[in-house]
């Protein structure tokens, strides 16, 4: 398997955990855009939201409610942005669906 948020999920790579469950695992992004800048992904390998089918409902109701809980802990109480980038115009390029919890800063809208 050569997907690096596969890797990271099975320990082959070390990050640094956040949180985890049976269905997700959330570990400190390495190059940091805000003070609190954390990524949650599905233990299941799913490459982008390109891919999402109605059976993913679940899981990706369970990530939001994982987001939350982890801005919580982290004591985001001023809010908090959740982005998830997609495929090659969103931005994304690591093609482990991934989310990202950016907070602790005002981070300004529109993105650029
Ligand atoms: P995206 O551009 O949305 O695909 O986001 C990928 C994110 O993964 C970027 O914010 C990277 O900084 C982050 N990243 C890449 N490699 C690692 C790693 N080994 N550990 C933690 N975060 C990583
Ligand atoms: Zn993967």
């Amino acid at each position: 398997m050569s997907c690096l948020f596969c890797k990271i999920v099975d320990g082959t790579i070390l990050s640094t955990a956040i949180y985890q469950d049976e269905l997700c695992y959330a570990f400190a992004d390495i190059h940091p855009m805000a003070p609190v800048h954390v990524l949650i992904v599905p233990r299941e390998h799913i490459g982008s939201m390109l891919e999402l089918t109605a059976g993913d409902k679940d899981l990706m109701g369970h990530l939001a409610i994982a987001a939350s809980q982890i801005a919580a802990q982290q004591g985001l109480t001023n809010g908090y942005r959740v982005v998830i980038n997609t495929g090659e115009d969103g931005g994304q390029t690591v093609e482990h669906l991934h989310l990202h919890l950016l907070g602790r800063r005002n981070l300004g809208w529109p993105p650029g």
